[in-house]
């Protein structure tokens, strides 16, 4: 959640807000990223889906042993929270990735999959 009580705009955990990135932004720069070093070849959706499935290895080792944290990850480190940052990206990256070698537009389906949900899981008053 945004906050814009002043020219700085700072979400929930006091961090301040860049732009907004889109998901087509950031599949056309891992097109080209992917181009430029002739790594296409390797990309197809088995092997990108094993890729994904170790990057999100890499984020649960983060949690891992650590118990509850809290919100807004009130007691790490800056490394720490750089590490994380790093490997969500990864996943998100590589999950960019596969949607596109699929030939799937991803932001559209995750928004049908809202939807879906919320007709699944109607909202009921709190007993
Ligand atoms: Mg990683």
């Amino acid at each position: 959640m945004e906050n814009n009580n002043n020219n700085n705009s700072h979400d929930q955990y006091g961090r301040k807000v860049m732009k907004d990135v889109s998901l087509q932004e950031l599949r056309e720069r891992l097109v080209e990223f992917s181009r430029v070093r002739g790594w296409d070849q390797y990309h197809s959706p088995r092997n990108l889906l094993l890729a994904l499935v170790g990057e999100v290895g890499e984020l649960s080792e983060i949690f891992q042993w650590k118990g509850e944290v809290a919100r807004g990850l009130p007691n790490w480190t800056s490394d720490d929270k750089e590490h994380l940052e790093e490997e969500l990206s990864d996943v998100l990256l590589y999950l960019v990735q596969l949607a596109d070698v699929c030939g799937l537009d991803l932001g559209q389906a995750a928004l049908t999959k809202i939807v879906k949900n919320a007709q699944k899981y109607p909202v009921t008053k709190p007993t």
